[in-house]
């Protein structure tokens, strides 16, 4: 059997056709005006009506107060790793480590100043879990508490933001962002690479309280490295990626028409339950994440077999299943189901592995 293709990268990931048919219908005569956007000025009025949009847009999404700044920065979420230290940590900073991307983030941060980690993946009934908040020992009195919602590759995700350190989190919300309901005013900074719920890479989305970007910078910190920089210019101090901010605001545009973030938390719960559940049916497939700290958005699964894995990957793509492939620091499979992941395509999923069971069982 064979499906129309589905993206199950963990990014890249899939556009919603919708916005990729805008894109195309606009792509060399935006609006009647003759013009690409890809040729416009970002300092045009065209592109300014479009960024302009694009963040009142995510603004409404994500109900983000007065009193932050929303940032379109280039570099991916990994340049953010930087960033973060280079503009909030003055003493010491707390990281929350429960997985790859919290570990790269501290490793990074570790270069500017002192760092306590929590290393928070524990086991929980054989499983991996997120150790509670009580048992993370934290010493008060920090710049602020670092931690990933969502870990993209181990496949575990936060249910809720931490308590400790409200008001002064910071969060690389790259692979969850728009996919559940946040209060903004948890945060200090909010990050994320745009090339899973956003629009295509190499653009990253900050959302920055005021004090944030008031309060200085590290001494050595490059211009164009600072948000007090980004937020003076409007995110334009240079050329910023002006495709993909025209991109991740057809996203927006796309998402409010859906029903917003409400209607994207309900798709993501349907999907998500409808593949563990199969998952925790069968003894050929199996999730290595305990329940409470299961990724609604990425789902690595192994077989009982892994001699198998080749094959079952080949046969996937030839039915339009692309880019099951684990990590390759993990291996097994990953499914990632972002907002743009119709339920059909979880749907044809279970069917494949049903069916690959089926003949290899
Ligand atoms: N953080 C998380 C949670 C991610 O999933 C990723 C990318 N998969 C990154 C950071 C790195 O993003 P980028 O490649 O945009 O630097």
């Amino acid at each position: 059997k064979h499906w129309p293709p589905y993206n199950f990268s963990a990014g890249p990931a899939m556009l919603p056709k919708q916005v990729m048919e805008q894109a195309q219908s606009e792509f060399t005569d935006w609006r009647g005006k003759g013009l690409s956007v890809l040729d416009f000025s970002h300092r045009g009025t065209d592109f300014t009506e479009i960024a302009e949009k694009a963040e009142a847009d995510l603004r409404q999404l994500l109900n983000i107060p007065k009193n932050y700044r929303v940032l379109f920065a280039a570099g991916g979420a990994s340049f953010q790793f930087a960033m973060v230290p280079m503009n909030c940590l003055r003493n010491r900073a707390v990281y929350v480590d429960t997985g790859i991307w919290g570990s790269k983030a501290i490793k990074e941060a570790k270069q500017f100043g002192q760092v306590d980690v929590v290393n928070a993946l524990s086991e929980r009934d054989g499983l991996q879990a997120i150790l509670p908040e009580s048992e993370w020992g934290i010493e008060q009195g920090f710049d602020y508490l670092h931690f990933t919602p969502n870990e993209t590759i181990g496949g575990v995700e936060f249910s809720d933001a931490p308590v400790v350190g409200r008001g002064q989190l910071i969060a690389d919300m790259s692979s969850n962002i728009l996919s559940r309901k946040i209060n903004v005013e948890d945060y200090a900074v909010i990050y994320a690479g745009a090339q899973k719920n956003i629009g295509p890479a190499g653009l990253t989305i900050l959302i920055v309280r005021d004090d944030i970007i008031q309060q200085p910078a590290a001494q050595s910190a490059p211009s164009l490295m600072r948000y007090s920089t980004l937020a003076e210019s409007g995110s334009m101090y240079n050329t910023p990626p002006t495709y993909s901010w025209y991109l991740a605001g057809l996203v927006f545009d796309w998402l409010i028409k859906q029903g917003g973030v409400d209607v994207m938390e309900q798709r993501a719960n349907e999907r998500s339950q409808k593949l563990y559940q199969f998952i925790d049916k069968r003894s050929f497939y199996a999730n290595p994440i305990h329940p409470s700290a299961r990724s609604r958005m990425n789902i690595p699964f192994t077989l009982a077999d892994e001699s198998l894995n080749a094959r079952f990957l080949e046969q996937a793509e030839m039915a339009g299943l692309h880019y099951l492939k684990g990590h390759r620091s993990v291996g097994g499979m990953r499914a990632s189901l972002y907002n743009a992941m119709p339920v059909a395509g979880v749907d044809a999923l279970i069917e494949f592995m049903v069916e690959f069971e089926r003949t290899h069982g």
